[in-house]
C-alpha cells in the first residue's frame, strides 16, 4: 500500500487520505494552478504512527524516493548549500481544522550551512531570516519550547536595534537572533538535529502527533469530528515571500465573506513569510493596494480566482506568496461566510452559470436564512457575557431593564428601547412583550410562555437564565455581583442565549433581493405549502410578508386575551346563568366577527384555519392565589379605611407593607373625604371573592387534560355558537363584497367522532342561518385537529365528517409521550437529551419514530376513508428543518409555523424536495 503520494497522483476525491489541504493541493496542480512542488503522507501512515510510535522503514524508504522526486523538479538538492532545497511539513487532516495543528516552515538548514550560503551577500538576510524563523517553529513544535521564550529574544533584539517590526531586521542582527535563538534552546537542554534528513523526519512526527495535542482533541470534540480520521502531512518545497522587496506573502477571499459580493477580499504583507500575516506583528495591506504595487501580479491572482472558483464551484479562501515577483498559491479551501454571504454567494454563482438553482436551494442552509432575519449582533463588537441562558427566540436586543410589565409597555410605547426582565410571563404580561424590544427571563425552557410568544412576535428572547435572580421589591436584579437595577441597559442575544451587560451595536435584518429570490426558488420546488399561526391582523400581515401561503393555525383564545376583551370574557366566565353567559357572548360577537373579517381579508384568497375556543376557562381568571392576596390586603385595606376615616393621623403609622400601595398622603386624605376608596374596596371584595369561588370550581387536578377544547363546547355551546356564527357571518359578509376567501373551522381536541359530529351538527344549523339572513352561500371548510392519541386511532370515522386535519404535534407529542412539555423542560428533558436517553427535545423537533408513526396512521387511515382529505400540521415542530423533512415524506399536505419561521420552512420544505 502506498504511503506517499505526489501532487500529480492526488485529487480531490482522495481527502479522506490525503487530508484537505493535500487534496485540494493536487487538485490545483491538475488545472494548472501556480504551485510549489511537493508530496502528501497519508491520513493511514499517521494513524499507524500514531497507534506504534515508529515510523516504518518502508514509509522511511517512500519520503527518500519522494523527496529525490522533489529535488528533480525543483532542481534543487535538499541539504546542499550550493543550492538548497528547503521544504515546509504542513499538517492537513480529511477535514479543515484550521490551525488546530502544526506546520514547520523552512526545513533544511544547519548552521554550516547558512555560513556557506550567508557568504553570497545578496542571499545574506534571507539565509538567516530563514533559519531564525526554522530554529523558531522547530522548538515550538517539535521541541515543546513556548513561544513566548523567543518573542523576549526578538523584543530585545528590535530594540537594540531601533526598530519596531520584524521586517527591519537586518542580516546581522538576523545573525545575533539566531545566536540568542540558540542559548534558549540550550536552557531547555534540547538540540535541533543538524542532519536535515533528521530533521525532516522529527517534522513528520511531529505534526502527526499534533493530531493528538488536547487543542485539536478539544475542537474534534466541539465540531463533531471522529478522532480516528488522522491527518495527512503536506512535505512541499517552500517559496520564499521573505526575499526583500519584490516578494510577500497574502490570503484572499474570492468573494467579499461578509456582505458575498463579488470581488477579492484579502490582506498582504511584503517580505513576509506564513504566519506574519496572521500574527498581528505587522498591520497587513488590504489586498486592493497589490493591484497597484504589482498590477500584472494582480491581474494574474484574479485569473487564478476565477479559475479556482470555477472548478470548485464555490467561495474560496485561499493563502498566496509572491517570491520575487513570481506567485505560488499554497492553499485554497471553501471560504467560511456569514449567512447573508452564503446566500447571495449561492444566488449569484447560478446567475453565473457556476451551479444550479438546485444546488444553491441546497447549499444555503436553513440556519442562514433563520440568522439573517432579526437583528443581530454587528460581528465586529466586542464585549463581555455576563450570563447565559437559553437561546429561546433568535435575533439581538438592547434596553433599558424593566421588571414590571406595566411600566415596560408604558415605555415602549412612548418609544423608549427597553427590555422586559421577569421570573417568566404570562398572557397578562402580552402587553409588555410586545412593547418590549425583547424578553430575558430567569424561568422556563424552550416552549415557556415567553419563549413561544417570543417567537411569535419575532421578538428576541433569552429564557431560564437561572444565574439571574430578580428582586423586585428593590427594582434590580442580581447575576454573580453584578447589580442591574431598572433602567440599566442589557443586550440580550437570543440566538446563543447570551447576556450582556450594557448597549451593544446591533446591525438590522435584511430581505436582501438575493434572499427572496432563493425564497422563491423554494417556492418552485416545493410540494408542501407553508402557513404561518396567526392570531390577529398584524400576525395575518406578517404572514403574508413572509410568504406563508396561508393561516394553518389562527387561535381564538388570543383574541379573547385582549386587554379590552377580557373583562368581557371574565364576565362570560363568571355567569351565574345561561342568560348572564349569552349578554357576555352578544358582546364578544361582534368582536370575534371583525377580527376574523380583518384576517381573512388580509389572507384572501389564501386558506385561514380558524380553531375553536381550546385553552381552559381558569386561564382567564387570575390565579387562586394571587386573588387570595387581593383579598387579603382588600380586607384589611378596608379595616384600615374605617380607622382612618376616625383618626386621619395614624396614616403615618401604617405598616411600611402597606404604605407602598397607597398614594400621597395629602392626595390620600382628600380621597378618603370624597368616600372613593371604600366604596372601592367593599365592592371590589365582593367582586373578587365571587372570583375566586369561581377559581376554585374551575380548579382541575390536570389541566392539560381537563375540561378544555371540544369538551367545553359541548358544555357551554353558547361559546362555540358564538365564534361559529361570528367565522360565518364574517364569511357571509366577505362574499357579498365579491372576496374570494376560503376559511376553514377546527376543531380542538377531539378524540371521538361523536364529538366531531355534536360540534358539526350546531355548524349546520347555523350555517343555515346565517345563509338565510345573508341570503348567499357561504362555503367553509369544516375538519379537527389530531392531537389525541385516540383521535389518531380512529382518525377514519373523523374522516367522515372532518375535510381536513391538522396534527397539533405539541399536544400530541405531550399524549404520546406522557411527558408535560413544561415540567419536563424543566426537570429532566435537558439531562434526557445530554444523556442520549432521547436524541433530542421532542417538543422542537417532532419524535419521528413514536409521535411520527401515530400521524403516518392517521394519515393512512383517514385518506382511507376520505382521499382528498387535506393534511398539515400546526405545532412548534412545523418550523424544524427535520421535522418538515419528514412531514414531506408521509404525505402532510402543509406545515404551519410561526411568521418568522416560514422563511426557514419554505427553503426546509424545498430542501425535502430536492433530497427526496
Ligand atoms: P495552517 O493549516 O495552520 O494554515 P499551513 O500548512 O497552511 O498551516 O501553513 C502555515 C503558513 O505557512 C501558511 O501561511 C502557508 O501559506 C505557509 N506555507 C506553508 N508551506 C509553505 C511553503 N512550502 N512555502 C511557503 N509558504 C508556506
Ligand atoms: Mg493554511
Ligand atoms: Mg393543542
Amino acid at each position: 500500500m502506498m504511503q506517499v503520494y505526489t501532487f500529480e497522483e492526488g485529487s480531490k476525491e482522495m481527502r479522506e487520505l490525503l487530508g484537505n489541504k493535500g487534496a485540494q493541493l493536487s487538485e490545483m496542480y491538475h488545472i494548472g494552478i501556480p504551485i510549489p512542488p511537493g508530496f502528501i503522507i497519508t491520513t493511514k501512515a499517521c494513524i499507524a504512527y500514531l497507534k506504534k510510535k515508529k515510523i516504518p522503514d518502508s514509509l522511511k524508504e517512500e519520503i527518500l524516493s519522494a523527496l529525490e522526486d522533489l529535488e528533480k523538479k525543483t532542481g534543487k538538492k535538499f541539504g546542499d548549500a550550493s543550492n538548497p532545497l528547503l521544504v515546509s511539513v504542513r499538517s492537513g487532516a480529511p477535514v479543515s481544522m484550521p490551525g488546530m495543528m502544526d506546520t514547520i516552515l523552512n526545513i533544511g538548514l544547519n548552521d554550516e550551512m547558512v555560513e556557506t550560503i550567508a557568504k553570497n551577500k545578496s542571499k545574506q538576510r534571507w539565509v538567516y531570516d530563514c533559519y531564525r524563523r526554522f530554529i523558531q517553529m522547530f522548538s515550538e513544535v517539535v521541541l515543546g519550547i513556548s513561544h513566548g521564550e523567543f518573542e523576549r529574544e526578538i523584543e530585545e533584539v528590535k530594540k537594540k536595534a531601533g526598530v519596531e517590526k520584524d521586517h527591519q531586521l537586518g542580516a546581522k542582527e538576523l545573525k545575533e537572533l539566531i545566536k540568542h535563538y540558540k542559548v534558549v534552546v540550550k536552557r531547555h537542554n534540547a538540540v535541533i538535529p543538524s542532519k536535515p534528513e533528521e530533521q525532516l523526519q522529527k517534522a513528520i512526527v511531529s505534526v502527526f502527533s499534533s493530531w493528538n495535542t488536547p487543542r485539536a482533541r478539544k475542537y474534534r470534540e466541539l465540531n463533531k469530528i471522529p478522532d480516528d480520521l488522522g491527518t495527512a502531512a503536506v512535505v512541499q518545497a517552500m517559496v520564499y515571500g521573505n526575499k526583500g522587496k519584490k516578494s510577500g506573502t497574502g490570503v484572499l477571499f474570492t468573494r467579499n465573506p461578509s456582505n458575498g459580493k463579488r470581488e477579492i477580499y484579502g490582506e498582504y504583507l511584503m517580505n513576509a513569510q506564513g504566519e506574519d500575516i496572521v500574527s498581528g506583528t505587522r498591520t497587513p495591506n488590504p489586498i486592493k493596494n497589490l493591484k497597484k504595487e504589482m498590477p500584472q501580479l494582480y491581474s494574474q491572482l484574479q485569473k487564478i480566482c476565477r479559475k479556482v472558483e470555477e472548478h470548485f464551484k464555490d467561495m474560496q479562501d485561499m493563502e498566496f506568496t509572491i517570491e520575487e515577483g513570481k506567485l505560488y498559491i499554497l492553499q485554497t479551501r471553501t471560504g467560511k461566510r456569514t449567512s447573508m454571504a452564503a446566500i447571495k454567494i449561492a444566488v449569484d454563482m447560478v446567475k453565473e452559470k457556476l451551479i444550479t438553482k438546485k444546488e444553491a436551494l441546497l447549499r444555503v442552509q436553513t440556519s442562514d436564512i433563520e440568522k439573517i432575519l432579526h437583528p443581530v449582533i454587528d460581528p465586529k463588537a466586542k464585549y463581555t457575557v455576563i450570563a447565559k441562558g437559553l437561546n429561546a427566540s433568535p435575533g439581538a436586543a438592547s434596553g433599558k431593564v424593566i421588571f414590571d410589565t406595566e411600566k415596560a409597555a408604558q415605555l415602549g410605547k412612548e418609544g423608549q428601547k427597553v427590555l422586559l426582565v421577569r421570573e417568566e410571563t404570562t398572557p397578562d404580561d402580552i402587553h409588555g412583550i410586545a412593547f418590549s424590544q425583547g424578553i430575558l427571563t430567569t424561568r422556563g425552557g424552550m416552549t415557556s410562555h415567553a419563549a413561544v410568544v417570543a417567537r411569535g412576535m419575532g421578538k428576541p428572547c433569552v429564557c431560564g437564565c437561572g444565574e439571574i435572580t430578580i428582586d423586585s421589591r428593590r427594582n434590580r436584579c442580581r447575576i454573580g455581583n453584578i447589580v442591574i437595577k431598572e433602567g440599566d441597559i442589557l443586550t440580550i442575544d437570543g440566538s446563543t442565549g447570551e447576556v450582556i451587560k450594557g448597549e451593544v451595536p446591533l446591525v438590522p435584518p435584511s430581505f436582501t433581493p438575493e434572499t427572496k429570490k432563493i425564497l422563491t426558488w423554494a417556492d418552485e420546488v416545493k410540494r408542501l405549502e407553508v402557513r404561518a399561526n396567526a392570531d390577529t391582523p398584524e400576525g395575518a400581515k406578517l404572514a403574508r410578508k413572509m410568504g406563508a401561503r396561508g393561516i394553518g393555525l389562527c387561535r381564538t383564545e388570543r383574541m379573547f386575551n385582549e386587554a379590552n376583551r377580557l373583562p368581557i370574557v371574565r364576565a362570560m366566565i363568571l355567569a351565574k346563568n345561561r342568560k348572564e353567559r349569552m349578554k357576555a357572548l352578544e358582546k364578544l360577537l361582534p368582536l370575534q366577527k371583525r377580527d376574523f373579517k380583518e384576517i381573512l381579508r388580509i389572507m384572501h384568497p389564501l386558506p385561514v384555519t380558524i380553531r375553536l375556543l381550546d385553552i381552559p376557562l381558569h386561564e382567564f381568571l387570575p390565579s387562586p392565589e394571587e386573588l387570595l392576596k387581593e383579598i387579603e390586603y382588600l380586607k384589611d385595606f378596608k379595616e384600615v379605611m374605617k380607622s382612618l376615616q376616625e383618626f386621619p393621623h395614624i396614616l403615618q403609622l401604617l405598616d411600611p407593607k402597606l404604605q407602598v400601595y397607597l398614594p400621597p398622603i395629602e392626595k390620600f386624605l382628600d380621597d378618603i373625604n370624597k368616600k372613593k376608596y371604600q366604596h372601592l374596596s367593599e365592592k371590589l371584595l365582593q367582586e373578587k371573592i365571587s372570583m375566586l369561588e369561581k377559581v376554585r370550581s374551575l380548579e382541575e387536578v390536570n389541566p392539560m387534560l381537563g375540561h378544555r377544547g371540544v369538551r367545553l363546547g359541548i358544555t357551554y355551546p353558547e361559546i362555540y355558537d358564538m365564534q361559529i356564527r361570528a367565522i360565518y357571518e364574517a364569511s357571509a359578509e366577505l362574499i357579498k363584497e365579491g372576496m374570494e376567501i376560503h376559511p376553514e373551522i377546527m376543531v380542538p381536541q377531539v378524540c371521538t367522532a361523536q364529538e366531531l359530529k355534536w360540534v358539526f351538527k350546531r355548524v349546520k344549523k347555523i350555517a343555515s342561518e346565517v345563509e338565510k339572513k345573508y341570503e348567499i352561500k357561504v362555503p367553509i371548510k369544516f375538519g379537527t385537529m389530531i392531537e389525541v392519541v385516540r383521535a389518531c386511532m380512529r382518525a377514519g370515522k373523523l374522516a367522515e365528517i372532518a375535510e381536513f386535519f391538522s396534527f397539533g404535534t405539541n399536544d400530541l407529542s405531550q399524549a404520546t409521550i406522557s411527558f408535560s412539555r413544561e415540567d419536563a423542560e424543566k426537570k429532566f428533558l435537558p439531562l434526557y437529551t445530554k444523556r442520549k436517553i432521547l436524541q433530542d427535545n421532542p417538543f422542537s423537533i417532532l419524535d419521528q419514530k413514536g409521535v411520527g408513526r401515530l400521524m403516518m396512521i392517521a394519515i393512512e387511515w383517514g385518506r382511507k376513508t376520505r382521499k382528498d382529505l387535506k393534511i398539515g400540521v400546526c405545532g412548534e415542530q412545523g418550523g424544524e428543518p427535520s421535522s418538515i423533512h419528514f412531514c414531506h415524506r408521509i404525505g402532510i399536505d402543509y406545515v404551519s409555523c410561526s411568521p418568522f419561521r416560514v422563511p426557514v420552512a419554505r427553503l426546509a420544505a424545498a430542501q425535502a424536495a430536492l433530497k427526496e
